[in-house]
């Protein structure tokens, strides 16, 4: 099970989205998957480009679209696992309507944000995960606001799988992608991914002094939902692990009738053209 492709990534030396790449390629293997079972789902940003970097099926989707593609594809043919891709930009400014709903539907996709707090594709501007101050081309005198909080944000919208992790941290990444793949429900891992040649302050320095590891807080239980939102607030977000899970609620497709019957990927559909015209004759 070989998860590389032959397709050299075009990311700079050092960028923290190297390691994502690694760590889902190696997730995808350590749960047994084929290249044929995996979808990849990416939207637009420099960390989009990773459906292209891996051996399985992938799509390289528009900007903050890479939730309704992967949603419709895992619909389609749940015989696939499907990870959605993207960066912050991506998922918490165009695309954060699609990330709540997807959240509180609780399909059974895993979706794994590389978090550089920048918009880098575009050579560097405040992103909604920008602190308040952040200077940058788009915000030259400061940014005048505050940077969104997605763990906080998963949390209230219901999620049942929240969890965090810093790009070198390699080990602890797989495995909460691994997590995230096996559990039954939407799960998001939000990663700090540092970019190298836009962020001088959230550098792999910054982090390494400012997050905490959830392995390291004693006693910390991951399904109690009040003590996880504490935690974040007490840190200002800046913790590591796994953050939440409920295993007690139902996926969107454990709820849908009718779901577990053929895939419509699988479905012998046998459309005639009378069936067609009649039913696109509904709609005139
Ligand atoms: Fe990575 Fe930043 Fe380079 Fe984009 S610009 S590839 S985010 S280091």
């Amino acid at each position: 099970k070989d998860f590389r492709n032959n397709v050299k990534p075009n990311w700079c030396p050092g960028c923290g989205d190297f390691s994502v790449q690694a760590a889902m390629q190696r997730a995808a293997a350590n749960v047994g998957l084929e290249p044929e079972n995996l979808a990849v789902i990416s939207g637009i940003g420099c960390s989009g480009r990773i459906s292209g970097y891996i051996n399985s099926y992938g799509f390289h989707g528009i900007h903050g679209r890479s939730l309704p593609i992967a949603q419709g594809v895992k619909m389609a043919n749940r015989d696939l696992t499907v990870i959605a891709s993207g960066g912050d930009g991506d998922g918490f400014a165009i695309g954060m309507g699609h990330t709540i709903h997807a959240i509180r539907r609780n399909i059974d996709i895993t979706y794994v944000v590389m978090d550089n707090q920048i918009y880098g594709l575009t050579k560097g501007q405040t992103s909604p995960r920008s602190a308040a101050g952040f200077k940058t081309k788009s915000t030259p005198m400061g940014s005048v606001e505050q940077a969104i909080s997605p763990m906080e944000m998963a949390l209230t919208a219901g999620a049942t799988f929240v969890a965090q992790s810093f790009s070198t941290d390699l080990k602890d990444l797989t495995a909460l992608i691994e997590a995230g793949i096996k559990h039954k429900g939407f799960s998001l891992i939000n990663v700090y991914s540092p970019c190298v040649t836009y962020n001088k302050v959230n550098t792999y320095d910054w982090f390494k002094e400012n997050l905490t590891k959830l392995s390291d807080i004693e006693g910390y239980d991951p399904s109690n939902r009040e003590e996880a939102m504490q935690t974040l607030m007490k840190h200002n977000g800046l913790v590591t692990g796994l953050i939440y899970q409920n295993t007690e609620r139902q996926s969107y497709q454990e709820l849908i009738n009718g779901y577990a019957e053929t895939p419509l990927s699988k479905a012998d559909l046998n459309l005639d053209q009378q069936y067609f015209d009649k039913l696109v004759g509904e709609f005139m």
